[in-house]
């Protein structure tokens, strides 16, 4: 049976992105102050109906390189690390004084890509954000970009909002930006592209529609959309994808506006398998024969004997992918061995490892709980 659209009043907790260009005029080098006080206007009808909101919020580097006059075209990372500097403090001064005119108090948070990935600082950082909440703060946040370098950082705040919204176990993510939905084919000068209102199930044919629809001043095309929509809706975090280019854009949504909804599966999973799901980096390979594949789907741990290859530089208790034998991914999970052990004991018994190893290991190369198998 086809699922329906959710509507935004059942849900508690939620996150809403919102993309540079709806928030920065680019040419005249400021804040679009009309268009955030309505969306501020929505959040604030949100805030009293006590659901708790966290805005992501692009826009740093782009309204940097406004208010500085920098030239048009791609910065170099140090130019848009300094402009990000310029471009937050006014960002993050913009929001509070928009919320404040509705009593509502903001805080500033930003995040780097460590903090979210690393499982000691994001159960730091989801704990500041719980008292945020607690105490009915906004939080506003974006990425820490004057000092995330080009190999460690998001690049983009789709995937950072849907991270966040998992960290902060959210169970709506709402991106706003200059688009207002999935089309299934290339809207641009295509008559026949309809859009997609709901989308149950993040398949390959879902992404082949994504195409590469990027706008000139946010760095996420439909791409990183979709991106996002796998890492929430595998953690238990619906989706939406609405134009931010309307004023009150969450009462658009709520009037049935056009969007496109992302679902999450019912059942939920626990916070910490949303935290492995959701792994961004995962820092190699397990490929499995057939039967440890058979076996994983039932629940069970997926021991050495089941491994036939091993590829990646990890170490213990990194993230890996599972791949079945036709090389299609299984699931992710905590791996027990660094790469060297892993290699050593793939194909063994269990009964093998301790003479093989030396020591007595645990005997799962990935332990069920610290396994999470995708869903057919
Ligand atoms: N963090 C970037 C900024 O605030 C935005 C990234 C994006 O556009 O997705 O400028």
């Amino acid at each position: 049976m086809s699922r329906q659209a959710p509507a935004i009043a059942d849900f508690r907790r939620i996150v809403i992105k919102v993309g540079s260009s709806l928030l920065v005029d680019a040419e005249a080098g400021r804040v679009k102050e009309v268009w955030l006080a309505s969306l501020v206007a929505d959040v604030a009808r949100l805030h009293a109906a006590k659901r708790d909101v966290l805005i992501v919020s692009s826009g740093s580097i782009a309204l940097g390189r406004s208010v500085l006059k920098l030239p048009k075209g791609s910065l170099r990372l140090e130019d848009s690390q300094a402009a990000a500097a310029v471009g937050q403090i006014a960002l993050a001064r913009t929001w509070s004084e928009a919320l404040s005119r509705h009593g509502i108090q903001a805080g500033q948070v930003l995040v780097t890509l460590g903090d979210t990935e690393e499982r000691r600082r994001y159960l730091n950082a989801r704990s500041t954000l719980d008292k945020m909440m607690e105490w009915g703060v906004v939080p506003v946040i974006n990425e820490n970009d004057t000092v995330a370098t080009n190999e460690i950082r998001y690049g983009d705040n789709d995937r950072l909002a849907a991270r966040v919204a998992t960290m902060a176990s959210a169970d709506l993510l709402v991106l706003l930006s200059d688009i207002d939905g999935l089309y299934d084919a290339p809207p641009g000068g295509n008559a026949q592209a309809r859009l997609v209102p709901l989308v149950e199930r993040i398949t390959p044919e879902i992404e082949a529609m994504a195409g590469v629809a990027n706008s000139e001043l946010s760095r996420g095309g439909m791409q990183t959309k979709i991106e996002a929509g796998k890492i929430a809706t595998s953690s238990g975090t619906h989706m939406v994808i609405a134009s931010g280019k309307v004023e009150h854009p969450i009462t658009a949504i709520e009037d049935g506006g056009p969007c496109t909804w992302f679902l999450t599966p019912a059942n939920p999973i626990t916070s910490r398998k949303r935290w492995i799901a959701g792994t961004l980096e995962p820092r190699g390979t397990l490929t499995i024969d057939a039967g440890a594949a058979a076996a994983l789907r039932m629940g069970r741990s997926l021991l050495p004997a089941g491994v036939i290859r091993v590829d990646g530089q990890f170490s213990r208790g990194d993230a890996v992918i599972v791949r079945g034998p036709d090389t299609a991914e299984i699931g992710r999970g905590l791996v027990a061995f660094d790469v060297e052990d892993a290699e050593k004991i793939r194909g063994r018994s269990s009964s093998d490892i301790m003479s093989i190893l030396g020591y007595d290991g645990r005997v799962e190369m990935i332990h069920r709980d610290d396994l999470v198998v995708n869903r057919d």
